[in-house]
């Protein structure tokens, strides 16, 4: 496993983790200002500002894109939502294209408003990263599947662990193209009984496509906005990027957190800073 001690460049920055309090062109510099190597922007900062002038401003630091946040869900009530939720996440790889994102982060959505059909969603989602699929490879930013725990399955995410994740990607991707994989992040999977033979399984395909680590608090009070820094919580961050780096996984760590009660406070340098000692004492 690669070393992180002084090795802030192979990490990066999700901007949630700063919670969204300054505009992007601000959090971009001071990202780069605190030395890490990349950085994960989110659309609704990118699309209210200008995606070229943004781009520009991410090369000329140097950072890396390690991914763009995130697809519009798939699923719909009629054919008509579906198809302009393709469209809207058509779009969205162009913009991931212009930023020179390594993955579009693809959450994919769960059951549409007053369905109960969560199979039916599941054929919505699989049919739509099909025709996503092929727009990542003419745009060539590969889309990252992320499962998301089990707790969103209503809302958020019909793909729930690596393995329903992987069975999609081999099923409409069989010979790995690169244009379709998974994004492992540790606060969704870190429970998964199947966890380490499941990224093993990611590897054999070279699908693992972005590495997002926080913390499970063991006192969570908000299932979405209370993840903790790593080293708060019980993952073990360690081994599970050892498990992805064996995997064949050799890009940036990122860091995302939602926390709007504690890390959302703090200064936004103290916030870098605790990342940046956290990062190769922890994970
Ligand atoms: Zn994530």
């Amino acid at each position: 496993m690669r070393s992180l001690q002084g090795r802030l460049d192979l990490c990066s920055i999700n901007t949630a983790t700063l919670g969204h309090r300054e505009p992007l062109d601000v959090t971009i510099d001071r990202i780069a200002r605190a030395g890490f190597g990349g950085i994960a922007p989110w659309r609704h900062e990118v699309e209210q500002a200008d995606v070229k002038q943004i781009a520009r401003q991410i090369r000329a630091h140097g950072l890396t894109v390690t991914g763009y946040c995130r697809s519009t869900y798939i699923p719909a009530t009629t054919r008509a939502g579906f198809d302009a939720n393709i469209a809207a996440n058509r779009a969205a790889l162009r913009d991931a294209a212009i930023l020179d994102a390594r993955a579009f982060v693809m959450v994919v959505g769960a059951l549409p408003d007053d369905s109960r059909d969560l199979r039916g969603a599941r054929e919505q989602i699989a049919e739509g990263i099909g025709l996503l699929h092929e727009t990542a490879r003419d745009c060539g930013v590969p889309l990252a599947l992320e499962p998301l725990h089990p707790m969103y399955a209503a809302e958020r995410s019909a793909i729930n662990t690596i393995a329903q994740a992987l069975a999609i990607c081999t099923d409409i991707d069989p010979h790995a193209d690169g244009f379709l994989g998974i994004a492992v992040d540790a606060y969704h999977c870190w429970w998964d009984p199947a966890l380490l033979e499941s990224i093993g399984a990611a590897g054999r395909d070279k699908r693992i496509r972005a590495f997002h680590v926080c913390d499970w608090l063991r006192d969570t009070r908000d299932m979405l906005l209370d993840r903790g820094m790593m080293g708060d919580g019980v993952i073990e961050l360690a081994a599970l990027r050892a498990a992805v780096e064996r995997a064949g996984y050799d890009g940036l760590i990122e860091v995302e957190i939602f926390s709007k009660d504690n890390w959302w406070r703090r200064d936004p340098a103290d916030v870098l800073d605790i990342c940046a000692q956290r990062l190769p004492s922890v994970c």
